[in-house]
């Protein structure tokens, strides 16, 4: 008996440490009656529970299952409502709309759910439960290590492996015992949509012991697999047309979800299915209150009323914001692709019009909302969406589901520095997550646009973006956040550690991160290297959404009114070719004389851009400056483009960018008050040596030397440079705008190998600028006896002393004073 007593005041024990005051929430009748029907609410205890005992629980469930939506609620209630209840989502999307969902089904104001994404949010000091993105949630860190606010924090679509969520995992790993240590108790609890968590639990580094994981058991109805007998390679979305199209016509009632990989397509495939399936006057004159509603505040809207003659659509046509706040490398990020022209055997006359309503990571809350409504009666709805319906939204009522199999995710090039996005293959875990939104309320279909064979060859799970994406900009935001040693870092899924001390080596020569000692004992030198402490200047450029090479540029481009110019190098210099190729062989002869007559014209427009004297030692980026500015002063035409050897999606491309890092610059900046203005003028001399230092600082570890007569011994060094980092000679290309000119020093952008090692993006710099700029390189002060200093000036004042690839050189520099 006595372990029962002993056991009784356990229980009494656990019951004080449990929050005492339990919040009564007010929810309507049919709000309760809806959330019983969630799979989550049976897990309330066991989840509450759970959390009790454990400063971190893992939950898993389906999408759908109520995670995101009931979760939060059952901490309010429970009273955890201390301090906030913060809720990160990897999407803005998901943040703004689950905010709202929450505040309705719990009859709260906004004030107290409330939400926080980039550029806006209605926090108040009331709120309570906070949705935000896993990118907000960092930056509040980086200002309270603590979090002091909040009580409990929630990392949701874990399964998602954002980077963002996977550093977010790991800094909580460290707060939430800091905070239990402190008497300041707060909670960890990370949701995911699959049950492979074993990344974060199965993990030494992140908890010593395994939190517990909480199973949601979904009904999940069965999804009939319909797979493509053959594969289209290209049009896609012409085929999930023709596959909607299908299903409208031949089977019976229910939602249609169609998956494609970005926003132009969705609107692209919105107008077709609109087209094709128009509402009719007749069925207008008896549509639903709701349309009459809408049609009255559309009314309202306009200042001056107007009669539409050819309006036989009553319902919104969504042409979203393109440009709303869209950070470079936001997934839904495309140029606006061209419009696919209608398929006439497609226009029959259908039973019933078809609601159909465009889905993706931008569209504004408003719109994105409606696909949470019932649609108008007597319609069938469509959700033509991206990727965010594959998790974070469970869009009511699908019975179909078309799937491209395809997913646009963001690439790095580890030559150039540049990511771009790119469509590729979905994974196999993936594909059937997409299927799974068909079986939700009753047994569905999905029809898979591609292959069995095809989806065997797809990997089985997408594998966290940490891997994928570049490790210099990954560091220097952890280092902004004041994480200094991010070799040590408990990342869920790290990265190769060579790959983290070459970032931290490139930053470090940015000058974005503080010099280590070069001095003092082997190891503990070793260890200074490795956790470098952030710079002024690297938070500055921490903040610039381009490569840290670039973002170096732009952070140094206000000087001498160099911005526009500045940003529209980078803009193009991201952009990943703006010129169309040259060298494309010929087919005919016939042919052949006028492609000869053409690159001759075109290498002359070249030359022309480069310009004469001062601009033309800016070099290739001379000339991407002359085309961006000639092409923009002539309207940014596909005709101009065509005449002149441009790629025209490029160009649209870099437009946009300029718009994107000019409003970057004026957040970081504001007095600056940087614009776009199209037709800029060229720079002037002044203003392009200033440019050339601009280049060379960015670009400081791509520098060059062309080997002097002298000191060739072998004829394979005619007109070769020499690089630090490689053994054999490069060589400037027969098109770039210095070909002629062979300047000593250069700087480029990227080394392309084709019959020879080819530098692409050359611009001159002077060698006298080198110690000033990049004085990382350098060594000041006595000569050095070994090893051989890289930069090596006759009056033995100026130095290179860093890494040891550098040394092998001895290239001459001109003596400065210092
Ligand atoms: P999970 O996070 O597990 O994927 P959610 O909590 O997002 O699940 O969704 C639970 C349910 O709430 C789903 O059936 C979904 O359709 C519904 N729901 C979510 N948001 C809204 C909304 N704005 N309007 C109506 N229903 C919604
Ligand atoms: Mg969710």
């Amino acid at each position: 008996s006595e372990a029962k007593v002993g056991e009784q005041q356990q229980i009494q024990n656990k019951k004080l440490s449990q929050p005492a005051i339990f919040i009564p929430v007010d929810r309507s009748p049919e709000i309760q009656e809806a959330r019983l029907k969630l799979p989550v609410l049976a897990e309330e205890q066991v989840i509450m529970e759970a959390v009790r005992e454990n400063p971190c629980v893992v939950i898993c469930g389906e999408t759908g299952s109520g995670k995101t939506t009931q979760v939060p609620q059952f901490l309010y209630e429970a009273g955890y409502a201390s301090g906030i209840i913060g809720i990160t989502e990897p999407r803005r999307v998901a943040a703004v709309s689950m905010s709202h969902r929450v505040a309705k089904e719990m009859n709260l104001s906004t004030r107290v759910v409330s939400y926080q994404i980039r550029y806006e949010g209605n926090v108040t000091d009331e709120t309570k439960i906070k949705f935000m993105t896993d990118g907000v949630l960092l930056k509040e860190i980086q200002k309270d290590f603590l979090l002091q606010r909040y009580s409990v924090i929630i990392i949701d679509e874990a399964h998602e492996r954002s980077v963002y969520t996977d550093i977010l995992i790991g800094l909580l790993s460290r707060i939430v015992p800091l905070r239990n240590k402190k008497g300041m108790p707060m909670k960890l609890l990370v949701m995911s949509a699959t049950l492979r968590v074993e990344d974060f639990t199965d993990n030494q580094k992140l908890f010593r012991t395994p939190p517990p994981v909480i199973k949601v058991d979904a009904r999940q109805f069965p999804v009939t697999i319909h797979f493509n007998k053959r594969t289209p390679l290209e049009d896609y979305t012409g085929e999930a047309f023709h596959k909607t199209c299908k299903i409208h016509r031949m089977l019976p009632p229910g939602g249609i979800l169609v998956f494609l990989t970005g926003q132009a397509e969705v609107h692209s495939l919105c107008r077709r299915l609109r087209k094709a399936f128009p509402f009719r006057k007749d069925e207008e004159a008896d549509t639903s209150e709701a349309m009459r509603k809408f049609k009255k505040a559309k009314q309202k809207k306009t200042s001056l009323p107007r009669i539409d003659l050819d309006n036989y659509s009553a319902l919104p046509v969504d042409e979203g914001d393109e440009d709303r706040e869209a950070g470079i490398g936001d997934e839904d990020d495309e140029g606006s692709d061209l419009d696919i022209g209608d398929d006439p055997e497609e226009k029959a006359d259908p039973s019933i019009p078809l609601y159909v309503l465009p889905l993706y990571s931008l569209l504004a809350p408003e719109q994105q909302a409606k696909v949470f409504r019932p649609s108008p009666p007597g319609t069938r709805l469509c959700v033509v969406a991206t990727n965010v319906a594959e998790t974070s939204l469970t869009i009511p009522g699908i019975k179909y589901v078309v799937d491209c199999g395809r997913v646009k995710k963001r690439f790095y090039d580890r030559v150039t520095g540049v990511s771009s996005f790119k469509v590729t293959w979905t994974s196999q875990a993936s594909a059937n997550q997409r299927a799974g939104r068909a079986g939700r309320t009753e047994p569905g279909h999905c029809y898979r646009l591609y292959s069995s064979a095809v989806f065997g060859d797809f990997s089985l799970f997408s594998e966290a973006e940490i891997t994928r994406r570049p490790v210099e900009d990954l560091v220097l935001q952890m280092k902004d956040l004041n994480i200094d040693k991010v070799v040590n870092f408990p990342f869920p899924t790290p990265p190769s550690a060579e790959a983290l001390v070459a970032a931290e080596q490139l930053l470090v020569s940015l000058g974005a991160l503080k010099e280590p000692p070069r001095t003092g004992r082997v190891k503990e030198m070793e260890q200074a290297r490795l956790s470098c402490p952030i710079t002024p200047l690297g938070r500055a450029m921490a903040s610039f959404p381009v490569a840290p090479r670039y973002a170096k540029m732009l952070a140094l481009g206000k000087q001498q009114d160099c911005l526009p110019y500045v940003i529209s190098v980078v803009a193009a210099m991201t952009v990943r070719e703006i010129f169309v190729d040259l060298d494309r062989p010929a087919g005919s002869e016939d042919e052949s004389s006028k492609l000869t007559q053409r690159r001759a014209r075109l290498t002359q427009m070249r030359r022309l851009w480069a310009g004469q004297g001062a601009s033309l030692l800016l070099g290739d980026l001379m000339v991407m400056l002359g085309a961006v500015g000639a092409c923009e002063f002539a309207g940014c035409t596909p005709k101009f483009c065509e005449e002149n050897g441009l790629r025209y999606k490029a160009m649209v491309e870099i437009r946009r960018l300029r718009g994107q890092l000019t409003n970057a610059v004026n957040a970081v900046c504001p007095e600056v008050g940087a614009f776009v203005d199209p037709k800029m003028a060229p720079p002037t001399e002044h203003q392009v040596v200033c440019l050339r230092q601009i280049v060379l600082a960015g670009l400081g570890d791509h520098l060059a030397r062309r080997v002097q007569a002298e000191d060739i011994l072998d004829p394979k060094w005619k007109n070769g440079y020499k690089t630090p980092l490689m053994d054999d000679p490069v060589f400037i290309h027969p098109t770039s705008a210095l070909f002629k000119t062979l300047p000593e020093f250069v700087v480029y952008q990227e080394i392309m190998e084709t019959t020879k090692m080819y530098m692409r993006g050359v611009s001159a710099v002077e060698a006298e600028w080198v110690p000033e700029l990049l004085p990382q390189y350098c060594h000041f002060g006595p000569p050095l006896e070994s090893p051989q200093p890289w930069f090596c000036s006759s009056s033995g004042t100026v130095r290179c002393h860093r890494s040891s690839t550098f040394f092998r050189v001895g290239w001459q520099l001109p003596a400065v004073e210092m």
